[in-house]
């Protein structure tokens, strides 16, 4: 999301005279877009700050900027701290970052906006053109959150929810299908909350696949809650939703599921999954992974263990549990790091099996991938299976933008290797 929002506040700050540069030494303004949901994310910045200071220490000091969670989360204590920064936004404030800019070059006062206002904020960015041309491109369609995990900021730092509008998120789409976007992720903190008058998220998906330009939609990241009916039906009949569903279950223990207030039991999980599986047996899930959570004892580990054997997770994420402040799990008495340690080594282990074995599966085999650049040594192509792997191929510039057969050659853990056996119907026209 953060990629996405930094995205929207170039275009915005482009406006008054902004643009990006390749090369910090030249920057006249030095903005940095923060994350706080894991540990250190705070002291991050400080570091950050540091580095920017010794770059400019014989020459004009740039405006600098904090935007973002960790900006929502400290405030003015930021200002506070380090003199170096002039402003901070939180990230529900974007729509004042000109007017805070202005203010401040006129002024040369220094300020902190961290106001939630997704709904002017939005009214605002709907007026300013995306001008994202990647091939696959993000699209915030909901922020905050209502459920207040033990362990989690977001409602603390993007505020509560909100969905946008389906008729702004359509002429978004548009919008970057016409700057070249394939494929379309879209994007919330619990993206399968999504609910705008009576529509959701089924809706909007059904809606983004009528446009032609559009060959592949993602969204991320789901509640296994919000797994509802009319969403799993989608996949019955959507010729562009991708088959790999990101569904974060943290933990394979209903006690600890309980303990972090999510709502659902394994049992529930395991209904969703076998709806899915149902439906499409070739759709695979993805999870976020919380190791060693204030209360985990080894038969709650070996049921978190368990489980990744059991669905075969892939594309996973897996974290030691990071006290965040101002969540209820904050206060609880933390795992030993040493325990913590070899459980999310043990888990990884397991996760990295399961994507080796998925990825050796498909060689001599033949798969669709969406081509998305030139690498950076410039003589290979990138591009993303339906499963969101990184494919390194052997291609062509005008593979480019489109889906193509390609033959998997050779694998790792994170990528697989192949040539263009098919080439898209535009290449013969
Ligand atoms: N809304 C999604 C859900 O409910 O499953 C998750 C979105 S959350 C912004 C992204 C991921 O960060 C979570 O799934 C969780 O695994 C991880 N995370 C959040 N807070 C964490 C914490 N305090 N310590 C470790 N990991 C954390
Ligand atoms: Fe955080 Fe997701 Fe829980 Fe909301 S549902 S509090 S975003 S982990």
């Amino acid at each position: 999301m953060n990629e996405y929002d930094s995205n929207r506040i170039l275009d915005t700050v482009k406006k008054i005279g902004f643009d990006k540069t390749q090369n910090i030494d030249d920057a006249s303004c030095y903005l940095l877009n923060t994350c706080h949901i894991r540990d250190r994310a705070k002291e991050k910045v400080y570091h950050e700050i540091g580095r920017v200071k010794k770059i400019f220490e014989f020459k004009q000091k740039p405006l600098v900027i904090i935007a973002g969670c960790v900006a929502q989360a400290e405030n003015e204590e930021m200002l506070k701290r380090e003199p170096y920064i002039d402003l901070v936004i939180g990230p529900q404030s974007y729509h004042k970052l000109n007017d805070k800019i202005n203010e401040y070059i006129n002024k040369q006062k220094r300020l902190e906006e961290t106001e939630f206002d997704a709904v002017l904020k939005y009214d605002y960015l709907n007026k300013i053109k995306n001008s994202s041309s990647k091939v696959s491109s993000f699209l915030t369609i909901q922020e905050g959150c209502d459920k207040f995990c033990h362990f989690c900021v977001v409602p603390y730092t993007r505020g509560p929810e909100y969905s946008r509008p389906l008729k702004e998120i359509i002429n978004e789409t548009k919008e970057l299908v016409k700057n070249g976007a394939k494929e379309i992720i879209l994007l919330g903190q619990n993206v399968n909350a999504y609910k705008n008058e009576k529509y959701r998220l089924s809706d909007l998906i059904i809606e983004i696949e009528k446009i032609p330009q559009v060959k592949r939609i993602r969204y991320t990241t789901s509640h296994p809650r919000d797994m509802t009916d009319d969403l799993i039906n989608v996949y019955n009949f959507s010729k562009k939703l991708m088959p790999l569903i990101h569904l974060p279950v943290q933990s394979g223990s209903d006690k600890i599921l309980k303990l972090m207030n999510r709502k659902h039991l394994i049992s529930d999980y395991i209904k969703t999954y076998e709806k899915l599986k149902k439906i499409n047996p070739l759709i695979k899930f993805s999870s976020d992974f919380i190791i060693s959570y204030p209360g985990e004892d080894s038969e709650d580990f070996d049921a978190t263990f368990n489980l990744i054997k059991k669905m075969k997770f892939i594309n996973s994420f897996s974290f030691i549990f990071s006290p965040r402040p101002g969540t209820v799990a904050s206060k609880l008495d933390t795992i030993n790091r040493e325990i913590s340690i070899k459980r999310l080594e043990k888990v990884q282990r397991q996760l990295f099996n399961n994507q080796i074995e998925m990825n050796k599966s498909l060689e001599n085999k033949e798969i669709n991938v969406l081509v998305e650049n030139k690498t950076l040594e410039g003589n290979k192509y990138f591009g993303r299976s339906e499963y969101m792997t990184s494919v390194i191929l052997d291609g062509n510039d005008r593979d480019i933008g489109n889906i193509v057969k390609v033959k998997i050659n050779n694998s790792n853990q994170n990528t697989l290797f192949g040539e263009v056996v098919d080439k898209p119907e535009q290449r013969v026209a």
